[in-house]
């Protein structure tokens, strides 16, 4: 299992982030002391973002690793291939970020099997090590290692959920969709369209995570309204933009599209 690389190059070349409150902080201050962080919250709202930014301000190299239920302790820490005839050491994204000093992230650690909970243990505690059992390492943390996980608590059911013996380990961070005035912010950023029209896909926006636990599973995310800005600014029609972005990918059932397009109506006239 690869993961993607990022090499950190200082707080210039960070990607743009905006700031909710003083997540940016703790993360440094939990850096600094070599503590893990686990990042709370619904899916597009920022995590990954923020995780990007921090990495590159802190001049830290990024490992990304996007969780899935099929993804094992091996796929993070490594395995021997066979490579022109000859069996070989390779080492997973984790092992990688632990002798390198950088900072692994496990998006979605939840998803994981359980034996990777068993392997972070060690490594979110004062022994900093991890233990690769197929070459008998038992490998200690470069300065600089930091361990970092998000899970969505809205997509927990009673097999899914990290265990509190897990959670106790993690200084946690919650993240949670920006307040109107900052949102505006991002996704004019991101998208490059005026102030006036995003404004009114971000009213759009908190209108339909009200319905959220009603008709809906998850509220619309800020990814989404960029991807609804993206396509304005390049020109498409605002409705047609609203019904591919943020309505499509919601639901699938037609009652329920029927009664968000009447909110569009409602916010747009
Ligand atoms: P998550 O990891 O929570 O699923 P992402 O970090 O991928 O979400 O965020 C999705 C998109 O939303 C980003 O690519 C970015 O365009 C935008 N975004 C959300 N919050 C912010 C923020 N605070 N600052 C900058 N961009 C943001």
């Amino acid at each position: 299992m690869e993961g993607s690389v990022s090499l950190a190059k200082g707080a210039a070349d960070a990607p743009f982030y905006l700031p909710q409150g003083d997540e940016c902080s703790v993360f440094e201050a939990a850096y600094e002391n070599g503590l893990p962080v686990l990042l709370k919250g619904p899916t597009g709202c920022g995590k990954t973002r923020f995780v990007a930014h921090m990495a590159e301000k802190l001049g830290r190299k990024l490992y990304t690793v996007a969780c899935h239920d099929d993804l094992s302790a091996a796929d993070l820490i490594g395995r021997y291939l066979l490579k022109g005839g000859e069996t070989v050491w390779v080492d997973g994204p984790l092992t990688r970020a632990v002798r390198e000093g950088a900072i692994c992230y496990l998006d979605e650690v939840v998803e994981a099997r359980k034996d990777v909970t068993v392997v972070l243990h060690p490594l979110t505690d004062d022994r900093r090590t991890l233990p690769i059992d197929r070459t008998s390492e038992e490998l200690a943390a470069a300065p600089g290692f930091m361990l970092v996980a998000s899970y969505n608590p809205g997509y927990q059911n009673i097999l899914k959920t990290l265990k509190p013996s897990t959670r106790q380990r993690f200084i946690s961070l919650e993240f949670k969709f920006p307040p109107v005035d900052l949102e505006v912010e991002v996704v004019a950023e991101e998208s490059g369209l005026d102030r006036d029209r995003v404004t009114a896909l971000v009213r759009l926006a908190g209108k339909l995570r009200a319905l959220k636990g009603q008709d809906l599973e998850e509220g619309v995310s800020t990814r989404l309204v960029v991807y609804a800005a993206t396509l304005v600014a390049q020109g498409m029609p605002v409705d047609r933009a609203i019904l591919a972005a943020m309505i499509e990918p919601l639901t699938d059932d037609e009652d329920v599209k029927r009664g968000l397009l009447d909110l569009v109506t409602a916010v747009f006239g």
